[in-house]
């Protein structure tokens, strides 16, 4: 952390403070102020507290601290390799496609064939929905993600589903190749803590009222307890704009993979609620970086059980990834 204060009295001052918590530091004069450069190992300091002394001109934000997500502590990107020997990683583009809910057999398996066809790499599918209405459908739960784990073997494809509480880490070991944190539990900090201590990969979506630095803070949660494996992923936030169900922040991807080496996903069917928009903010998010897409698709959106209205038809996702695939070359990555 690096701390700039405006005279002697004031930086005699927060010598004293470091001095009393033991926190080691060394200092550098200019002409107009003292330069703190503080070695916070053991984490003790508040950025908050360091701010409200007096004579503080400036703070290093949180962000440019030394946690397990920063590229300060790991310069090469993260890449992930799934059973499959699929890798996730910056130099291609990952398609995670597949329908809001597992519905039925046919259903997820007339899916699964048409977005494996068009070129997906993992298929996805809830199983336990966080549904606004208690009245709406809940999902299949256990047996939406033992169907899933069914599809998987037979069409030989990785599978994400959505994990909802602590009590299902072990269900989603045995069955999922990826766990999906969804928005509404990106701070749960007691499931992102019982994450850090498996080995499944995690993708962990963005709260709808959280800041790039709350993201960060939850994936930092799952790195600590020596899971390496997290994926971010952008998926629109709240504003007042309500044209489209979120603002999907596509400006995330670049702040994310310059402060981060862990892979960013965007979901363009959450982030805009409609999937007239899906299109072109899936191209937007892989001309701005991103290392993967999440898209939900159905075989027949109008009858979808959950978020019919953003799902692409198989048709329309078929055209999606041909135009990917061109996005993605323009900007040097590929797509498998
Ligand atoms: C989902 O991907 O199924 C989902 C519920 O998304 P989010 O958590 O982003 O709302
Ligand atoms: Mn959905």
């Amino acid at each position: 952390m690096m701390v700039i204060i405006n005279n002697k009295e004031n930086a005699d001052r927060i010598g004293d403070y470091l001095n009393s918590l033991k926190v080691s530091y060394q200092t550098y004069n200019t002409t107009e102020s003292i330069i703190f450069e503080i070695n916070d190992t053991k984490n003790v300091l508040d950025n908050k507290i360091i701010e409200s002394f007096e004579g503080v001109l400036y703070v290093t934000p949180l962000v440019e601290d030394s946690f397990l997500w920063s590229r300060k502590n790991k310069t090469e990107d993260t890449s992930i390799t799934l059973d499959n020997n699929y890798t996730i990683d910056n130099k291609h583009v990952t398609i995670i496609a597949g329908p809001c809910s597992v519905e039925d057999v046919n259903q997820i398996e007339e899916i699964t064939k048409g977005v494996i066809k068009a070129g997906a790499h993992i298929l996805r599918g809830g199983a336990y929905k966080p549904r606004t209405s208690p009245y709406d459908f809940q999902g299949m739960g256990k047996d939406g993600i033992v169907l899933l784990h069914k599809v998987k073997e037979c069409y030989n494809i990785p599978v994400i589903s959505e994990i909802m509480n602590i009590n299902q880490v072990e269900v989603f070991k045995k069955y999922v190749d990826i766990i999906q944190v969804g928005a509404r539990n990106m701070q749960n900090y007691e499931l992102l803590t019982a994450l850090g201590k498996i080995n499944k990969p995690i993708l962990l979506k963005r709260g709808m009222g959280a800041t790039i630095e709350e993201l960060l803070c939850s994936a930092e949660y799952i790195l600590k307890g020596g899971n390496k494996n997290v994926i971010l992923c952008e998926r629109g936030i709240k504003t007042f704009e309500n044209s489209t169900r979120n603002t999907l922040d596509l400006s995330a991807i670049p702040v994310l993979k310059k402060l981060t080496h862990l892979p960013v996903f965007v979901d363009p069917s959450h982030g805009t609620g409609d999937w007239n928009y899906v299109e072109s903010m899936a191209l937007a998010a892989i001309a701005a970086g991103a290392d993967g897409i999440m898209v939900e698709v159905h075989n027949n959106p109008m009858y979808a059980k959950s978020d019919g209205i953003q799902s692409l038809n198989l048709e329309h996702f078929n055209q999606l990834i041909t135009k990917c695939k061109k996005v993605a070359k323009a900007i040097d990555k590929e797509i498998l």
